[in-house]
């Protein structure tokens, strides 16, 4: 089938998506334009923002990918106080942002619970609640979600980080704390208490196809989830996945590949949220506009106090690490102006496709 019957479907089975996916050139440029399409019919040319915490680099586990993980001896360990992330959720709403991302490595001890609960009812307190909260906080009991939820956050960010249980294996450890199956639960713990749900995978890994990212795109439509988030593979050398650096592909065709993925999930799911990750920007200095450009509308500036930035590098050369977040507010502002498109400030930003489910 050529490319613009593809694009005019309704529904796209596995064989439509994988040639999407393949596409180069024009052909990939007319994916881009008609998911930018689509896009606008739905949700408009806005884009929501949450200012991004960086809570801490303590995890439990050990990813073969991330820089934070628990092997690590090359980073400084830290955790903010309660009071310094109060102080980020306040410029957050200074700036206008509307919303906060909470994200941290993975820990599950109690003093880590209280303190986040504590945390989301603080920030529930800023000016009569008007911020959103997300949590990416890693795996906990349905309990522990729900004493969150509870509190007041509203979206969780959890990404299967692939859909292919051979190929979670290839970047996890296989052990106990790196289970692929209590992560599609987590996934589906979230959903039945009612967060907006988000999940999502990295793109480029070794061992990777492009079968498995189109089964990846199929297994988000199946969780019908409200949030995605997807982002280029970046081999941190801190980490066991970096012997493979030179086996994925470069950073041009995993950025390309990204895209793709964003716009063809665009066709597959156009009201749900997406996000243009930071690690498109890392490895394009455009990234982030191109991630606009092919279908994505949420961006999370990092709000993190500079101090710290250095060693939430779950990936190398992160960007915008020395950014000071009021000249980052005014720069994003710029360039979404330049590709035509307008920061919605001042609100929470949901997503379309969890509104519209509630209200069914
Ligand atoms: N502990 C939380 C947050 C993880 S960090 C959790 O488990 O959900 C957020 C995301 O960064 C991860 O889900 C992963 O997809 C991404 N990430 C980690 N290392 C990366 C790397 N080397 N390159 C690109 N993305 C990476």
């Amino acid at each position: 089938m050529n490319i613009n019957e593809i694009l005019t479907k309704q529904y796209l089975e596995k064989d439509d998506i994988i040639q999407l996916l393949s596409t180069t050139g024009e052909e990939m440029q007319m994916l881009f334009r008609k998911a930018q399409e689509v896009k606008f019919s739905v949700l408009d040319n806005y884009i929501h923002l949450r200012g991004l915490i960086e809570y801490s680099n303590r995890c439990k586990k050990s990813c073969l990918y991330c820089g934070v993980r628990s092997n690590n001896q090359n980073i400084e360990r830290y955790t903010l106080s309660e009071d310094e992330v109060i102080e980020c959720a306040k410029l957050s709403h200074k700036l206008g942002y509307g919303s906060v991302a909470i994200q941290s490595g993975e820990r599950s001890d109690k003093e880590f619970i209280e303190t986040i609960t504590r945390i989301i009812k603080r920030i529930k307190e800023i000016d009569g609640g008007s911020l959103g909260i997300t949590l990416s906080l890693g795996e906990q009991t349905d309990e522990v979600y729900r004493q969150w939820f509870e509190a007041g956050a509203h979206r969780y960010l959890l990404r299967i980080e692939s859909s292919n249980e051979d190929l979670y294996y290839k970047i996890h450890p296989h052990d106990d704390r790196h289970d692929f199956h209590k992560r599609l639960a987590c996934i589906d713990s979230l959903i039945s208490i009612g967060y907006q749900t988000g999940t999502g995978v990295m793109v480029g890994l070794p061992f990777q196809t492009i079968d498995i990212l189109a089964d990846d795109l199929i297994f988000f439509r199946q969780k019908d989830v409200a949030m995605v988030g997807m982002g280029p593979f970046i081999p941190h050398p801190d980490t066991p996945l970096y012997q493979y650096a030179d086996q994925i592909p470069a950073a041009v065709d995993r950025m390309n590949l990204t895209l793709k993925m964003i716009a063809t999930l665009r066709l597959m799911m156009p009201e749900i949220n997406m996000v243009a990750a930071t690690a498109n920007q890392t490895i394009d200095p455009l990234g982030r506009e191109k991630a606009i450009m092919a279908g994505a509308n949420v961006i999370m500036p990092n709000l993190t106090p500079n101090e710290y930035r250095e060693d939430y590098l779950i990936y190398p050369d992160k960007a915008c690490v020395s950014d000071k977040p009021d000249q980052c507010s005014s720069c994003l502002d710029l360039r979404m102006k330049s590709i035509n498109h307008k920061i919605l400030y001042n609100a929470w930003g949901d997503s379309v496709a969890f509104t519209k489910k509630r209200e069914q």
